[in-house]
């Protein structure tokens, strides 16, 4: 199963749960922050080390691409396409001076010894 194919399944779920379809269905913003909650019960999960099972990291890295599968949806978002673009994007891009690697050097030349 490709992820189009997760996508319609999880647009097929919502329709069951009316958890909304199509973008007047829904809070974006709302939608947002159970995503992020979700971002939230993985750390939690993470630090409680409950990697599997209920509640655990497995699962709520689950819930993370549940939530964004549905909200792509609602908003017509190919997140597969979307995601190929960004890989093939990353490929090609220049790391070397990005500011995050320049903030973790700084971090670095910082810590303690
Ligand atoms: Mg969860």
């Amino acid at each position: 199963m490709n992820l189009s194919e997760l996508q319609k399944k999880v647009m097929e779920l919502a329709n069951e749960k009316n958890w909304g379809t199509k973008p007047d269905d829904v809070i974006f913003a709302e939608k947002l922050a159970l995503l992020h909650q979700e971002v939230s019960e993985a750390l939690e999960a993470y630090r409680a080390g409950r990697l599997t099972g209920k509640d655990g990291v497995q699962e709520e890295l689950a819930d993370i691409i549940l939530r964004t599968l549905h909200l792509a949806g609602v908003y017509n978002i190919d997140l597969e396409k979307e995601i190929l673009k960004k890989i093939k994007l990353n490929y090609d891009r220049d790391w070397s001076n990005d500011q995050l690697y320049k903030d973790r050097d700084l971090r670095n030349k910082n810590k303690p010894r």
